[in-house]
């Protein structure tokens, strides 16, 4: 990954209306060591974070990225993100981008091991490469979460709605997919009902209705499904939050994995079975994804 850009956070500027965050922002070397030895998001994985994606300078959707990054924090007992310095922090990251695509990544952890505050920093890198997945899209296998589709609601420690550093068990999702053939893996719950990607939300097309499965049963809300959503609305489907079984995956007219630096990548086949890829309508998605978006 070609880094960019990397600023620190004080976590300690005061939340005053009209304050001025600039001094509280600090420029660190991209390529250098940056956290103590004590930092508990190393330690750890305890800490939430937000990917976003940044195009021709323009970064997308920060209100929703920033109203999930302190729904996570607070699913997490962590302090609340001061927004108004980490708006000045993202425009001021954004500054240093270039052309084309960038992905901006927002951290907070819970600070180094009795220390006094919560650690918070950004980083700002060049896109990878995206194109493939976008056009000849992504064969997935589905994996079971291991868990029933009311266990979010029983087992609220498990943080299964928040969008933490402990991403191990994603990549490691992602590994099994990839021995069994697949590029992509899809979670379903162990009695059967979709959930999302290591990395992505999954939205299925029936007709002119477009579904997703309900942020409530423990995965993430997707930015970009919410922004996708709102443009469908626009040009006149319908779109739903539902239960959706896991069979219905590969009976869908067509189906996306979404998120905000990979965009709208169809689904070309489910554990080895062939679906539809509506490659034109696909390709409007990602126009519209790429344009500047709030
Ligand atoms: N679900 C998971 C587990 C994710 O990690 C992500 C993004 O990284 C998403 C869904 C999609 O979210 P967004 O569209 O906000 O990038």
């Amino acid at each position: 990954m070609a880094w960019r850009f990397a600023l620190v956070i004080d976590p300690a500027a005061p939340d005053d209306e009209g304050a001025d965050y600039r001094d509280t922002l600090h420029e660190i070397d991209p390529h250098g060591p940056a956290l103590g030895v004590g930092e508990l998001s190393a330690q750890r994985g305890d800490g939430v974070f937000e990917s976003l994606g940044v195009v021709d300078g323009h970064p997308h959707e920060v209100g929703p990225h920033l109203a999930r990054l302190a729904h996570s924090a607070a699913l997490c007992d962590l302090p609340a993100p001061n927004l108004a310095q980490w708006r000045v922090a993202i425009e001021r990251v954004a500054r240093e981008a270039g052309a084309g695509e960038n992905v901006m990544k927002l951290l907070l952890s819970r600070g180094v091991e009795h220390g006094p505050a919560p650690t918070a920093w950004i980083t700002l890198a060049d896109a990878p490469d995206n194109t493939s997945g976008r056009t000849t899209g992504v064969a997935v296998a589905t994996l079971d979460r291991g868990y029933a589709l009311d266990v979010p609601a029983r087992a609220p420690w498990l943080l299964l709605g928040a969008k933490t550093l402990s991403y191990a068990v994603n990549m490691a999702a992602i590994r099994e997919a990839k021995r069994r053939g697949a590029d992509d893996a899809v979670f379903v719950t162990s009695d059967g009902y979709l959930l999302e990607a290591p990395t992505a939300s999954v939205v299925l097309r029936v007709g002119d209705r477009f579904v997703t499965p309900e942020p409530q049963a423990g995965i993430l809300h997707g930015t970009t499904q919410l922004s996708l959503f709102a443009y469908l609305e626009g040009r006149g489907f319908t779109t739903a939050y539902e239960t959706v079984p896991a069979k219905d995956l590969a009976t869908a007219d067509a189906a996306w994995l979404l998120s905000s630096v990979r965009l709208a990548a169809p689904i070309r086949s489910v554990d080895g079975i062939e679906v539809p890829v509506d490659r034109a309508f696909t390709d409007e998605l990602n126009a519209y994804l790429l344009s500047p978006r709030d």
